[in-house]
C-alpha cells in the first residue's frame, strides 16, 4: 500500500517535524467566474498514512519557497 510520502506533497519547513507535510494533490474545480480554474487544497498529512483515492504518484518539495 503507497503512502503519502510517495505522493505529492510539501515540506513546509526543513526545521519542522518531517514526518508531517502538505497534500497538493488533492485539487478542487473553481467556479467559471474565477480567474484560475483550479485550486489546490492544503491539507496536512502524516507521511506515513495510507494514500487516499486522489493518490498520484509524484515529487515531494522540500520547501515552498521553491514553488513561488
Ligand atoms: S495520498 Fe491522498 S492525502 Fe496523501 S498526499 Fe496523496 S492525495 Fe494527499
Amino acid at each position: 500500500m503507497p503512502t503519502c510520502k510517495e505522493c505529492k506533497h510539501i515540506t513546509p519547513s526543513p526545521t519542522g517535524d518531517p514526518s508531517k507535510g502538505i497534500c497538493i494533490q488533492a485539487r478542487s474545480k473553481l467556479p467559471e467566474t474565477q480567474k484560475t480554474s483550479m485550486a489546490i487544497r492544503g491539507k496536512m498529512i502524516l507521511k506515513n498514512t495510507d494514500a487516499c483515492e486522489c493518490f498520484e504518484k509524484g515529487e515531494s518539495w522540500k520547501d515552498i519557497k521553491e514553488l513561488i
